[in-house]
């Protein structure tokens, strides 16, 4: 069976709701929803799984520089807020752009594994992999 296929049928797509409500202190109330989207595979499905190229989320990243960068500055600088809008805002740009790139080498890099990962069949008896 080709090692797509094993992947696929045993990997099922999770959604689950939690909800907790727990008592803090002087009767304080809290309650909190968690809501967790995900797969879930079978140790075999697993074991089958595509390559996957090592992606970081750049928009995330960029935003969380800006903020350090802003209020270190900020801080730094007493109140030049404009002036620190600016530095802020290129050294995200810079670091936004250097994910970007990085994100687009590791998927070129991935590519011929997920290639032969494609062609890739698992026997189901002996565990053994080979190219039909
Ligand atoms: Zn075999």
């Amino acid at each position: 069976m080709s090692k797509r296929a094993i992947y696929l049928s045993g990997t099922t797509a999770l959604e689950s709701t939690t909800t907790a409500v727990g008592t803090m202190g002087l009767g304080a109330v809290g309650a909190g929803v968690a809501h967790r989207q995900g797969t879930s595979a079978t140790a075999l499905a697993a074991e089958c799984a595509p390559p996957q190229p090592e992606i970081t989320k750049p928009f995330a990243a960029a935003w969380l520089i800006f903020c350090l960068t802003f209020f270190g500055l900020l801080f730094l600088s007493h109140l030049r807020a404009l002036h620190d809008t600016y530095i802020a805002a290129g050294v995200a740009l810079f670091v936004f752009a250097a994910l970007r790139a990085a994100n687009a080498k590791a998927v070129q890099d991935n590519a011929p594994k997920l290639a032969q990962y494609e062609m890739e069949w698992r026997c189901l008896t002996c565990a053994g992999v080979f190219v039909p």
